[in-house]
């Protein structure tokens, strides 16, 4: 193993061993470089987009197949669902991903997440469920508000990968209106 990556086969992240020699100059790694404090900041600030996609479906001017709402939380079908009954679950607070959105923020999102999650499954009698959340381009985001995946999954059924096929609007209105009922 010495001088060399290490590479992790559940995440594709690499690790590396303290003092080996990597090619790779710290001092020029995106995380320390552009003079910030923080350790662990970009150079380029993140910043929160109110344009876009999912800002727009919370302000009412792009609609959506909601499955679930209260004062902090919306939950919708998305159009390109992985699998059957797949569920977007935002804060209404605007943060960006992950590594930006306030941790109260985050601790009530978390508990929604997992109550759309026991719903979708118990709507739609999946057999578990696959939870995600992708922050910043490199990570495989695509739309900049912070949000959950809930993909209900069945035993021996694959997921599809993305991008997948547009979901038939008439089909996502009857998922959404069963795992509605679950909130009712
Ligand atoms: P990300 O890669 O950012 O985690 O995923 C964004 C998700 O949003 C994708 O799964 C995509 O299918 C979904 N999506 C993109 N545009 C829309 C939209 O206008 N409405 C809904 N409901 N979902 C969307």
């Amino acid at each position: 193993m010495c001088g060399a990556f290490i590479t992790d086969p559940l995440s594709e992240s690499i690790a590396l061993m303290p003092g080996e020699a990597s090619g790779v100059d710290f001092a020029k790694s995106p995380v320390t470089k552009g003079g910030d404090s923080h350790p662990f900041s970009h150079a380029a600030p993140m910043t929160y987009d109110p344009e876009n996609i999912f800002a727009k479906i919370l302000k009412g001017e792009i609609p959506c197949h909601k499955v679930y709402e209260d004062e902090q939380t919306l939950a919708f079908m998305d159009i390109m669902p992985r699998s059957m009954g797949h569920v977007l679950v935002i804060p209404k607070a605007p943060a960006r991903n992950l590594l930006d959105i306030a941790a109260d923020d985050l601790a009530v999102l978390i508990t929604r997440v997992q109550k759309v999650a026991l719903g979708v499954k118990e709507a739609l009698g999946a057999d578990g469920i696959t939870l995600q959340q992708f922050s910043e381009s490199a990570g495989g985001q695509e739309v900049f508000h912070i949000h959950f995946h809930i993909l209900p999954r069945w035993d021996g059924v694959k997921m599809l990968s993305h991008p997948a096929p547009k979901a038939d609007m008439a089909v996502l209105a009857e998922q959404a209106a069963k795992i509605r009922a679950k909130f009712a």
